[in-house]
Order: C-alpha cells, then sequence, then structure tokens
C-alpha cells in the first residue's frame, strides 16, 4: 500500500492535499473531539464555535480560544507536517488545503496553502472582520482598536460560509488533481468534507490517512492507509 500511494505520488504533477484536525493530533493539538476535556467538558464544540454563542456569551467564548491559542503557541510542527511541507518543492501543481487552523503548516515550510477554516493566532474586529494586530485592556473580549466592537478570533464558525476565493482554490485544485491525499480529518464538515469525492469524481485517484477508517469512503481509486499521519506520510513522500 505505501508502495503503491508513493509510486502515485512520485508519477502526479498535480496533487492537492486536505488536512484535518489528526495531523496535528501528533503535535499535542487535541483533536475536537479531545478538546473537550477539564474545564471545556461539559460544552459541545458545536455550541461554543458559533455566531450566536458569541453573541450570548462573548467572554466565555473569548477564554476558550484564548486557551487554545496558548495550547498551540506551544506546540511544533510534527514530521507529518515536514512532509507534506517536502510533498509541496517536489510536485509542480500543488495546493494544501487545511482545515486546522493552528498554523503548524505555515511553522512547516507550507506556502501553496489554503487556511479554510482561518487560523486561531489571528484576531479581528467583530463588526468588519478587519485584522487586528494588538490591543489593550483586560476586557474579554478586548474592544477593537478602531471601533470599538468586541474582538473575536479569525476563525470560521459553524454555520459562517467560508472565505470565497480560499474555497475556491481549493475546488479547482480538487477537481484538476491526478492524486487527492485526505489526511487526519473525519470529513463531516462540509463543505470541506466533499472535496475528496468531487476529486475522485473528475478522474483523481484519493489516498486516505487516517488512524481509524470509521466513516471514510472506500472503493474503486481510493487507497486507504491506516495508521498515524507522523509516520506514515514521511514514508509515503
Ligand atoms: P476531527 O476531530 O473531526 O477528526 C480527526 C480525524 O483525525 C479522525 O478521523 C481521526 O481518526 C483522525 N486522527 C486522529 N489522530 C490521527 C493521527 N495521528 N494520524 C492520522 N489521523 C488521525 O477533525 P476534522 O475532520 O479536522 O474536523 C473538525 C473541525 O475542527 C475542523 O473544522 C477544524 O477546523 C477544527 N479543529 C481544528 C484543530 C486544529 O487546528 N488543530 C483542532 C481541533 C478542531
Amino acid at each position: 500500500m505505501i508502495d503503491t500511494a508513493r509510486r502515485l505520488l512520485l508519477e502526479a504533477r498535480r496533487v492537492a492535499v486536505l488536512t484535518g484536525a489528526g495531523i496535528s493530533a501528533e503535535s499535542g493539538i487535541p483533536t475536537f473531539r479531545d478538546a473537550m476535556s477539564g474545564l471545556w467538558a461539559r460544552y459541545n464544540p458545536e455550541e461554543l464555535a458559533t455566531p450566536e454563542a458569541f453573541a450570548r456569551n462573548p467572554g466565555l467564548i473569548w477564554d476558550w480560544y484564548a486557551e487554545r491559542r496558548m495550547k498551540v503557541a506551544s506546540c511544533a510542527p510534527n514530521p507529518g507536517h515536514l512532509a507534506l511541507a517536502e510533498l509541496e518543492r517536489r510536485v509542480p501543481e500543488f495546493l494544501l488545503i487545511t482545515q486546522n487552523v493552528d498554523g503548524l503548516h505555515a511553522a512547516a515550510g507550507s506556502r501553496r496553502m489554503v487556511e479554510l477554516h482561518g487560523n486561531i493566532r489571528r484576531v479581528k474586529c467583530s463588526r468588519d472582520g478587519e485584522p487586528v494586530e494588538s490591543w489593550s485592556g483586560d476586557d474579554r473580549p478586548p474592544p477593537c482598536p478602531r471601533c470599538g466592537a468586541p474582538l473575536r478570533p479569525d476563525v470560521v464558525w459553524f454555520g459562517e460560509m467560508l472565505p470565497e476565493e480560499e474555497f475556491t482554490r481549493a475546488t479547482e485544485a480538487a477537481r484538476s488533481a491526478e492524486i487527492f491525499l485526505s489526511v487526519g480529518t473525519s470529513n463531516l464538515v462540509e463543505p470541506a468534507a466533499s472535496l475528496p469525492w468531487l476529486a475522485h469524481r473528475h478522474g483523481a485517484k484519493v489516498i486516505v490517512i487516517n488512524s481509524s477508517m470509521e466513516g471514510q469512503r472506500s472503493g474503486d481509486g481510493i487507497l486507504q492507509l491506516t495508521g498515524l499521519a507522523g509516520e506514515l506520510l514521511p514514508k509515503v513522500v
């Protein structure tokens, strides 16, 4: 299986990759399900990561993201992230599409990349969406230094639209890819979840790398590699 995946990638000139929380698990960043422990165990992520939750209880949502931001800042890319940065250097037409908000792909050196769900390291104004670099005061959330509206993390919440330009780049890459690699994603959160199958319909071979194949599609043109992304990706690349 690993040899087949390696050969497919060696021959490909157009490759698209979709990553999810699983690729960062070995860097110590919990997937959504695992993140709901300790203080946060009584919350459901779908109830925290929404515009409605922020409107209802902005301080709570700010605190949840502040904690996750601190966690992310102390984590480093793992061999899986590094292998994808290396793959990018070898493939003429390449796009890495990530659902992750942790910024670890960029830290590993990935450049041809779209962050479909934003980046937790950034903050923006909740009124006009403009990025904000710094703020002052102890309010949670702090006020926007320009207009006073509450600041919020620069991530896409459940029920919000994906950034249009990024999603267009992702669908175009899926349509034209010869190989589509799906790594560490449960394929539950739409519309990103449909990208591998869009690629498949347009003739791409799909390679799925996941520690569990539960809920993953199988069939013609789909190669499943079961295991840890940080171990499999360096072997495949
Ligand atoms: P998910 O939590 O729904 O699924 C994670 C998938 O990764 C599962 O299929 C699991 O079997 C697999 N997995 C776990 N450890 C793995 C490993 N070491 N190697 C390979 N596979 C592994 O994640 P999702 O599909 O990305 O969807 C959840 C949403 O949560 C996304 O929208 C994402 O934005 C957000 N999220 C992001 C982060 C992050 O930025 N690191 C963390 C948590 C949640």
